[in-house]
């Protein structure tokens, strides 16, 4: 593993150096995945870029009510953020419960998205929250939604020379209910098996749902949204009956695989059960 290690201090000198270096370079922020590629030799870059020192990239802020998230943020400040912590608590308490201290101290939230792994713990909830990514290259800026970012397990639509700069999150209705839980073998320190985001906003005296949305991690090639299962509930009360179907349909819309955590049966069954804990929590929410 030998590569030159590269430190701009600014977003334009960063968007220089992938201009010029390309695909013989990468982006490093906490390093928590890419040093372990770089250690078992997946990848082999001749540079690599360190964006921890862009001020720009280590803010979070409150833009009219939305939030902008720089992708150098870590997961452990996005955690303990009063403002994502009331706007939007599925993305703190996601991120609360990424690895241990030591990784959530380091890892980012860029670097969680942009690893486009399965089982990616901020996907969801972006995903439900309707997130987009602020691209910039030395082509110019541009912004996509989250879900247009995933090609498929470590993959993603961005170009070599691309960086993420800012996640963004539109404002949250006053009236929203939102869960996000995970499913694993030894707590937050293991990959989740199952990774469940839920969303609602429930009209005000009755449990009818104006907005629902239902965000799965973990059990399909990319982070999903259950799109059958929030139609089944979209304009329905969240009784126990329409919560079962909904939870089974998330279940059958799901794409899970079979690996050392868990057999692709039991994942999607783990489906079924979260979605259905998940919705129930969101119901007994005031
Ligand atoms: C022990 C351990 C436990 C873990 N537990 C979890 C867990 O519970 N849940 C979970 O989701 N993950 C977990 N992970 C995976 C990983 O730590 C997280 O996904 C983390 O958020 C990655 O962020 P990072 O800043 O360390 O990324 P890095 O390792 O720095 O980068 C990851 C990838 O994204 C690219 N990249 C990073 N930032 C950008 C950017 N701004 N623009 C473009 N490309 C970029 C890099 O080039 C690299 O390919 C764990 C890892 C370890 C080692």
């Amino acid at each position: 593993m030998r590569f030159e290690y590269l430190t701009p201090a600014t977003l334009k000198e960063c968007v220089g150096l992938l201009g010029e270096l390309g695909g013989r370079a990468k982006i490093i922020a906490g390093g928590t995945d890419l040093m372990l590629n770089a250690r078992s030799r997946l990848i082999d870059p001749e540079y690599v870029i360190d964006i921890t020192g862009i001020p720009e990239l280590g803010r979070i802020m409150d833009d009219q009510g939305g939030a902008r998230i720089g992708a150098a943020v870590t997961v452990r400040d996005v955690s303990v953020s009063p403002f994502v912590k009331q706007s939007y608590p599925l993305l703190a308490t996601a991120c609360s419960l990424i690895g241990s201290v030591g990784i959530r101290n380091v890892a980012t939230i860029g670097g969680n998205v942009c690893r486009a792994s399965p089982s990616s713990e901020c996907s969801p909830p972006l995903l439900c929250l309707d997130a987009s990514a602020k691209i910039v290259s030395p082509r110019g800026e541009r912004t996509i939604r989250l879900d247009e970012c995933f090609l498929g397990p470590g993959c993603t639509t961005l170009a070599p020379d691309e960086l993420l700069c800012e996640i963004q999150i539109p404002p949250s209705n006053p009236g929203t209910r939102s869960v996000y839980l995970k499913h694993s073998q030894r707590g937050s320190i293991d990959l989740a098996i199952v990774g469940i985001a839920a969303l609602a906003v429930l009209q005000p005296d009755s449990e009818v749902c104006e907005e629902i949305r239902v965000g799965l991690g973990a059990v399909a090639p990319t982070p999903i949204r259950a799109h059958a299962a929030e139609k089944l509930l979209a304009g329905h009360a969240l009784e126990d009956g329409n919560i079962a179907a909904a939870a089974q349909a998330a279940a059958d819309e799901s794409q899970p695989i079979s690996d050392v955590r868990a057999s692709a049966d039991y994942r999607r069954e783990m489906v079924r059960v979260f979605v259905t804990r998940a919705l129930r929590e969101i119901r007994g929410r005031r």
